[in-house]
Formats: C-alpha cells, structure tokens, sequence
C-alpha cells in the first residue's frame, strides 16, 4: 500500500486526531499493557487486544516497522490475593493463565507482540527505576515501610487524564494498585512485604526494603528496559491500552518514567473504549465473565468475533450479545464466498477490466478510511458496498477478477476476518506440502514444464494453490 498517505490515530494526550510521527520511521515502537495473569481474559480485555492488533497491523501494512511490547503482570494486588485464595506459590497459580493467554491469542488471530516481559523476571530493573527516583528526590520511603512517588514533585502530574490540579492533597498516600481519579495521591513504587506476599512468594530484597513493586512500576521499567534494548531511546512511539488505565495506571507510568529519565514517556497514547456484555447466553458459565475460551468452546469462529469488533470504532463503546454475533458470522461467511468467487474467477482472462478500476477506488477508500484514526467500521463498509458491487459486474462476467482479488487480499490480511478453513485431512495435507515442496524446486531449477505438471496433479485433486510473497498457499477447491 502506497506509503505516500499519512496515518493519523487521536492522541489522548492532545485529544485530537494528529498525524503519527515516530522518533525513528520507518521503526515504531509500540507498548500494549497486557493481561493480569491471576485469571482467564475477559473477552472486553482482548477487544483491546483486537485494536492493538489491528493497530499493528494497519502501521505494518503502511510501511511501519513495528516492534511490539506486551507486558504480563504477574505480581500485582489480584495474582497475590488469587494465589494466596489458592493456596500456591504466585509461579503456579499464574502460569496457566498465561498459558491460556496465549492460546486465546492465537485463537483471536493476535499476531504474537515481540517481547513479553513477565514483571517477575525484571526486578533489577524495577529495582534501579525505584533507585533512580528516590535520588532524583521524586520518590520518599514511608514510615510504613513502601516507598511512594510524590505526585507534587513532578510538575506535569494529571496532564493524560486532565486531572484538575485542586483536587491533589499533597502528601496524600494510597498503596493499593487500583483508586480512583477523586483521589490523586502519592502513589506505592514499592510496597514492603507482608505476610501474604512472603506465603505466596512475591517478596525481593531492595536496598530501599524487602518488597514487591507496584503495579504502575512495572509497566514504566519493562517498556523502558525493552526499548532501551531494541532501540536505544527512552521514548515510546506509541503506547497503548483500554481507556480505564488512562488514570491513575498510565498517569502514574508517565510520572515514574519521565521522573527518572528527564524525556517524553510516549508521543502518542492510545486508548480503545469498553465491551459491554449484554444478553449472551454463552457468559453464563462465569456470571458476566466472558471469556475468549468460552467462545471457541462454542465453535465460534473468531473472524466473527473480530469483524463484531471492527465494525464499531475502537473509541466507541461496542455490545456483544448473540445476534450481533450471529450478525458478523454472516458478514465473515459472504466475505469467505465473494473471496472463493474472485479466485474461480481470475482465469476469465478479458480485455476490459472493470474490476480492476472499481477496486483501485475502493482501496484508495479503505486506506484512508484506516489512516483516519484507524476507522474500521468505515473501512469494512466499503468492503461489503466492494462485495455487492462486484458481485454485480461477476454476474454480467466482467474481468479484473485477479487485481480486485490483490486488493481484498491485501486487506483481509489487515483485518483477518475470512472464515476458519475447514480441517482437512492429514494426509493429504501432507502430500499437498510435498508437491508444494516439489513444485518449488522446480520452479528454482527453472523447469516450468515440471512445476506446471504439479499444479496440475493438485488441481486434479481438488487442490488450488497460490503463489503470494509468503510463499504458496493452497486451499481446497
Ligand atoms: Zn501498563
């Protein structure tokens, strides 16, 4: 896609639309806060996981070469309280839920992040943030104990959230994770052990105490570490997440990490709005706790899921329920048909080409549509007006099939909402991948004679391939 247009996301920090201007382009670096490990995700935690994919997506598609962060928060208030509720060590009682995290990941179609710090395995640098903070004289040890971040010594605190600065009692302390925006207070860095953590597990030793780091920390020191490492630089390009961390979780990030480092913590925040779970039958399983395993356990195919999702825009709010599920599988399965429809299609070869036009309009439609602040739910509209279109000019045998079939290509490889494959047999899948194997070689070796022959020892089979810059992709005819 044509690298010239410009993508543009809203900042939450200017609270406008602005163009995106990484540090470095082509290079963006991108932080996703992740899962809290103590449980399975709640489907509204991987709607923001599904704008972030598409984020990345859309950026990579436009040039961008992206380096994703995710953290994991396994050691936080809740994992401690879950674990302590189970009565394991906080590595056990997380671990599965990690493991979970990934499969539903993968099930959601969410391209792998880069890195995934795992906060247990960053104390030293956690350590050092807290370190440089109390030697820059932002941070103070409490007579509790826990070291805190003074909110009134760094000048710029509540800029993100816009927090009206009367409201900060100075002094003021909170050592819990989560509070509210009513309560700007001095926040815990560090929180010295107690019985609880040292049961579980989750207390280190610090030249400041024993203890264990505050939520907020973590997130500071990983992305710092992470892209200190990639990249040599202590500013984000983008950093992203739901709109409840706005306050105090990204506040707070910003505070420590610009309180240690002196630079810029992000130039572009991010934020996707809520799901609301409404009338589904499938959350019954867990009260209003929808999970994405409860979903595949239904058999549903996350392309719907996805398309639900993208055709509200990720700063709206967005009802799951049945029929707008049931909605999108319709919407997946049209897009699957029109697809199989274009390829059949590719071999009338014609002089005229009227598909090859309409589709250059639509791309130039859907790519400004996803530059301006990622409007998916526009984006998919001038798919589906494409499908009906050329559905149209298919029936009165129009040509252009092959360039309206790169097009619908390019972004289902943004958008990723064709339907699942149907299973295939192993054994032929095997086969399939040695006359692939086969084909290749021959095609290296310059023999078209032989690689032809294959292609059509495949087709004879039912076997349809084709050859993309990822390599050969087949399907069943
Ligand atoms: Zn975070």
């Amino acid at each position: 896609m044509s690298a010239s247009a410009q993508v543009s996301l809203f900042n939450t920090l200017s609270r406008r639309v602005e163009p995106l201007q990484p540090l470095a382009p082509p290079r963006v670096t991108l932080y996703t806060c992740g899962p809290t490990v103590w449980n399975y995700a709640h489907i509204g935690n991987f709607r923001t996981f599904l704008f972030e994919d598409l984020l990345r997506r859309w950026l990579e598609a436009s040039g961008y070469d992206v380096f994703q962060i995710m953290n994991l928060t396994d050691v936080d208030d809740r994992t401690i309280r879950a674990a302590r509720h189970a009565e394991k060590k906080l590595t056990e009682h997380t671990a599965p839920f990690t493991q979970a995290f990934f499969e539903d990941r993968d099930y959601l179609r969410i391209k792998p992040a880069h890195v995934y710090p795992a906060a247990t395995q960053y104390m030293p640098q956690m350590i050092a943030l807290v370190s440089r903070l109390l030697e820059r004289g932002v941070a103070y040890k409490g007579e509790d104990g826990s070291v805190y971040f003074a909110i009134a010594k760094f000048p710029t605190y509540g800029r993100l959230s816009q927090l009206d600065k009367r409201e900060i009692k100075v002094g003021a302390r909170v050592a819990s994770d989560e509070y509210a925006k009513g309560d700007p207070s001095d926040f815990a860095l560090w929180k010295k052990a107690d019985a609880d953590d040292e049961a579980v597990g989750a207390a280190w030793d610090a030249p400041f105490g024993r203890g264990r780091p505050g939520w907020h920390l973590e997130c500071s020191a990983m992305s710092l570490e992470e892209i200190g490492r990639c990249c040599g630089v202590q500013t984000l390009d983008i950093h992203a997440g739901g709109i409840d961390l706005i306050f105090p979780h990204h506040e707070n990030e910003i505070a420590q990490s610009e309180g240690a480092t002196g630079q810029p913590f992000a130039r572009h925040w991010v934020h996707g709005e809520f799901l609301n779970v409404r009338g589904t039958k499938m959350s019954k399983r867990h009260g209003n706790f929808l999970t994405a395993r409860d979903l595949r356990e239904q058999g549903v195919d996350a392309a719907a899921v996805r398309l639900l999702f993208f055709q509200t825009h990720y700063r709206q709010p967005v009802d799951f329920n049945d029929e707008a599920l049931s909605a999108a599988a319709e919407g997946v399965k049209r897009l699957g048909e029109f697809r199989e429809r274009l390829l059949r299609e590719t071999r009338n070869q014609t002089r005229d080409e009227p598909l090859k036009k309409i589709a250059a309009l639509v791309e130039a439609d859907v790519q400004a549509a996803l530059n301006d602040d990622l409007n998916a739910p526009r984006a998919v509209a001038a798919l589906f007006d494409f499908v009906r279109v050329a559905n149209r000019e298919l029936d009165q045998h129009a040509g252009g099939a092959r360039a309206a079939l790169e097009m619908f290509d390019r972004f289902m490889e943004v958008l990723d909402v064709l339907p699942t494959a149907r299973s295939t047999d192993p054994a032929l899948a095997r086969w399939v991948g040695e006359r692939i194997a086969a084909r290749a070689q021959a095609r290296k070796s310059k023999d078209f004679k032989a690689a032809d022959a294959i292609r059509a020892e495949l087709a004879a089979k039912g076997v349809e391939i084709e050859d993309t810059p990822q390599g050969t992709k087949w399907r069943l005819a």
